[in-house]
């Protein structure tokens, strides 16, 4: 069973801290950490034998996201991992879509462009955040650790364009 913090619980904090507290408002939700990259500097360990992670099952996220609503959460982060490598994200987009949060979802973007339709289908996003880590592919594919990762981000923030949906590039500093 999951458990959302009851909404009165942020109240009493106001007791504490002598102002008052505003509960949640955006959660950012690591779906899974897998991953089809292999980054050197990835904070979740994805896809290597240090991952603890257990998937919640698309009903358990279809209750969670029931009991976001109910608390008042406005906004909800789909993360990873990469969380485009779940079967059941289309539905997991489309739900939180039907629950009426602004959707933004956190991807390295290179199983994006080839499943546009389908994102727009589900309803598509509020913004979409993709890594894009160099201008050129050399490297960014040396970062990633996949040769043509590069040309796919480049396809998807085109695709995200055209369909007119914020995007928001994110990169790492290196030297
Ligand atoms: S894309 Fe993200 S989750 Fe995947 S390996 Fe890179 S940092 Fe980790």
């Amino acid at each position: 069973m999951i458990k959302i913090p009851d909404i009165s619980e942020y109240s009493k904090l106001r007791n504490i801290l002598g102002v008052d507290v505003l509960p949640p408002q955006e959660v950012t939700w690591e779906l899974t950490d897998a991953c089809n990259l292999k980054c050197e500097f990835c904070s979740v360990a994805a896809n290597t034998t240090n991952s603890q992670m257990k998937e919640l099952t698309y009903s358990e996220i279809k209750n969670v996201m029931n009991s976001m609503k109910n608390i008042g959460i406005k906004s909800i982060a789909l993360s990873g991992g990469e969380p485009l490598v779940r079967d059941d994200i289309w539905d997991i987009i489309a739900l939180g879509n039907e629950f009426g949060f602004d959707i933004t979802l956190m991807t390295n973007g290179t199983l994006l462009s080839k499943n546009i339709n389908r994102f727009l289908q589900c309803g598509g996003a509020h913004s979409v955040q993709i890594s894009l880590h160099a201008p050129n592919p050399k490297y960014h594919d040396q970062i990633v650790g996949v040769h043509g990762s590069w040309k796919k981000v480049i396809e998807a923030i085109t695709s995200l364009v055209e369909a007119k949906i914020p995007v928001i590039l994110y990169t790492v500093l290196y030297s």
